[in-house]
């Protein structure tokens, strides 16, 4: 992602962390298993003082690219870089030293923090591993660090399940601190927390910031808590980034559909929001089987229509959906399958069309008879003639081409076709879609 001018502390390229489904070394050994592509050659940089919000679904891969960025996890291709230190070439006692300027803040407070060690031992441990006082200064450094939190010195003998899980966060973020690191790694900060201490815990994190010049990834599925502190923002979505920017920019105009969709579901909207919530079909793809082309368009609201129809962007959205259900199903299911209760009766070409949101006549005459005819099918029973007919008729760029992260129209980077002027001669036209913050 395009950062400030100014050398950044850290830094991603083309980071790839890849996971095997299999299960023990033996599966291992004979490449039983899937591949699961949970990071996928992402570049990220981020400066001295700076906040970076990380956000996107659950499973989108942001906890794995956050631990791949302290080494908790090993890359399967590019580089991290600390400081111009190149982190994947290091030997391990270099690591050592390098990795306590980086700190992660783990997401579940209580399973981080060991049950059966005081405060002063957890916070103390970091102390020692690092050799950051002198044995003589470690009771007196604990206590420092629980104040720094908010937490008072006498909370040093007690254990973590005394705590509520706002303190026993605080407890993790002194831990952190112990080794006077430049950049905290925070994973999910407030998502465990009640709603009244959430507040709490974000004004902690920027004061920590103003007071030691700390900079954050903030890993977060809450939008709410990226407008709050990050300076930029990069959205993520199976494993890559869709959109990255100035945070202000890219609440103000969420140019990439998936951002959109985001934007429109932080409960309580963004004044600065006039679309409607946008919602968006099924649960994101397998990271071990991500679509080709641009991974979102089996989700895509504004989907890009096959160029030689005139068709609405909802319209070709809905015969898509029709698709990859065609797709999914049984062949041999029959026209059932093509509906979501078991039991339906009626199997008709228009009542295909009623289940899928796709009206009684598309809008492109010649697209509506391609439609028609692979309804006939489906309705039949011939599911592959169907799905055959739609997949050689209705073919959108954003299945054949995986579009990359280039500026858009407010110059922050999108991955997207609709910003490609090759797939789109009106750039405006195809952001006129029912969700359009643009106009
Ligand atoms: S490339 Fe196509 S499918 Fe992907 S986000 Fe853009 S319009 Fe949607």
């Amino acid at each position: 992602m395009t950062g400030s001018d100014d050398e950044p502390l850290l830094c991603a390229d083309g980071l790839s962390t890849h996971y095997t489904t299999a299960d023990g070394v033996l599966d291992r050994l004979l490449g039983r298993g899937e591949t699961v592509r949970a990071v996928d050659g992402v570049d990220l940089r981020l400066h001295a003082g700076e906040t970076v919000g990380l956000v996107g679904e659950s499973g989108c891969g942001k906890t794995t690219l956050g631990r791949t960025l302290v080494g908790l996890l090993e890359p399967a291709a590019g580089s991290v870089t600390y400081r111009g230190t190149d982190l994947t070439a290091c030997s391990r006692a270099e690591l050592r030293e390098l990795r306590s300027e980086i700190q992660y803040v783990f997401q579940d407070p209580l399973s981080s923090l060991n049950p059966q060690l005081t405060v002063a031992e957890i916070v103390g441990e970091a102390l020692d591993v690092h050799d950051v006082v002198p044995p003589a200064r470690r009771d007196e450094r604990v206590r420092e660090l629980l104040e720094t939190v908010g937490l008072r010195a006498g909370h040093a003998t007690r254990y973590p399940h005394e705590f509520s899980g706002g303190q026993r966060q605080r407890i993790g973020i002194a831990r952190a601190l112990a080794v006077e690191p430049e950049v905290l790694i925070c994973d999910e900060p407030v998502s465990a927390l009640d709603v009244s201490v959430q507040a709490g815990m974000l004004n902690l994190l920027a004061d920590l910031q103003d007071r030691f010049g700390l900079s954050y990834l903030l890993i977060t599925h809450d939008l709410s808590v990226v407008e709050h502190l990050a300076d930029r923002v990069a959205v993520m979505y199976l494993g890559r980034f869709v959109e990255t920017g100035p945070t202000a920019e890219v609440f103000d105009d969420p140019s990439h559909p998936y951002t959109e969709a985001l934007l429109s579901a932080i409960p309580e909207p963004d004044p600065r929001w006039d679309g409607d919530r946008i919602v968006l079909e099924g649960p994101p793809p397998s990271p071990t089987d991500i679509p080709l082309g641009c991974p979102f368009h089996t989700r895509c609201p504004r989907v890009l229509p096959p160029a030689p129809f005139d068709l609405d962007g909802d319209e070709f959205r809905a015969v898509l959906s029709l698709r990859t259900r065609l797709a999914e199903a049984d062949a041999d299911a029959g026209p059932a399958a093509l509906f979501p209760h078991a039991d339906e009766r009626e199997t008709s070409p228009a009542a295909i069309r009623d289940v899928y949101d796709i009206p009684r006549q598309l809008s492109d005459s010649d697209a509506d008879d391609v439609l028609a005819t692979a309804l006939e099918a489906a309705a039949d029973g011939n599911l592959e003639t169907a799905r055959t007919r739609l997949v050689s008729t209705f073919e959108t760029p954003c299945e054949t081409t995986e579009p990359a992260l280039t500026p858009g129209p407010a110059s922050h980077p999108i991955a997207c076709h609709r910003f490609d002027d090759r797939f789109t001669d009106d750039t405006d036209a195809t952001r006129s879609g029912t969700q359009s913050t643009d106009e």
